[in-house]
């Protein structure tokens, strides 16, 4: 169990690293609903929550067969053994949310977003787990943005109604994949960022290091291609 202190700690670590307008909180009764705000609930797991993925990272279901035989199977029906998949350190839960804010007097209309970062930190190193999810959610955020102006610009040249741009760029968003360049460069800011801020806190036997270092040269590798 992780103290109330050590929660804070994983919660400053993401704050400030993050933009200013991402409010990073531990409990849904601090988010702030002002219109550009994005919400971003870290919801600290347990080991009875644990989600199992497989080498790629898409998530298994726990089966069992008639006679008892455990297994693991993802979304594809491909079948794993017990040591062939791994616990997740942490997922971006569901979609982003967004939602009309109504206007105060000093405010003007928008909407407030949020999203929840689910998060096992005795798994492993939580501060590259976290950034990781963090460039998840920053991905998130960006192709929301892309689509609705490309939505809103696609309505005003066409008046009937006919969203071909979205349609368009939702199929381009989908083939960048998972890890795609967007994630890559939203991982590397958000890395570089972090050892700015705390890399001088951070003792050198770390697993962060390795963590982080191993996931950049990652990326650094494949864009050459
Ligand atoms: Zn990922």
């Amino acid at each position: 169990m992780l103290s109330p202190a050590q929660k804070e700690e994983i919660r400053r670590f993401a704050d400030r690293i993050t933009p200013k307008s991402w409010n990073l909180v531990l409990r849904p009764e601090d988010e702030i609903k002002a219109p550009g705000v994005l919400n971003i609930l870290i919801s600290i797991q347990k080991p009875e929550n644990e989600v199992f993925t497989d080498y790629f990272g898409n998530k298994c279901y726990p089966c069992e067969c008639k006679d008892g035989i455990k297994y693991f199977e993802n979304r594809y029906g491909d079948v794993f053994l017990k040591n062939q998949v791994k616990p997740a350190l942490g997922m971006v839960s569901g979609r982003m949310v967004f939602k009309d804010v109504k206007p105060t007097r000093t405010e003007r209309k928008g909407k407030v977003a949020k999203i929840t970062i689910k998060l096992w930190p005795y798994l492993g190193d939580w501060k590259g787990t976290m950034i990781h999810e963090l460039a998840h959610v920053a991905v998130f955020r960006y192709n929301a943005f892309k689509t609705r102006e490309y939505r809103e610009r696609a309505l005003f040249k066409n008046p009937w109604n006919i969203d071909l741009k979205t349609l368009v760029i939702k199929k381009k968003l989908l083939r960048e994949g998972h890890h795609g360049p967007a994630f890559q460069r939203a991982f590397s800011m958000l890395a570089k960022r972090a050892i700015r801020e705390f890399g001088a806190q951070i003792p050198s036997d770390d697993i962060f290091w390795i963590t982080v270092r191993y996931e950049l040269e990652k990326y650094k590798g494949r864009r050459k291609y």
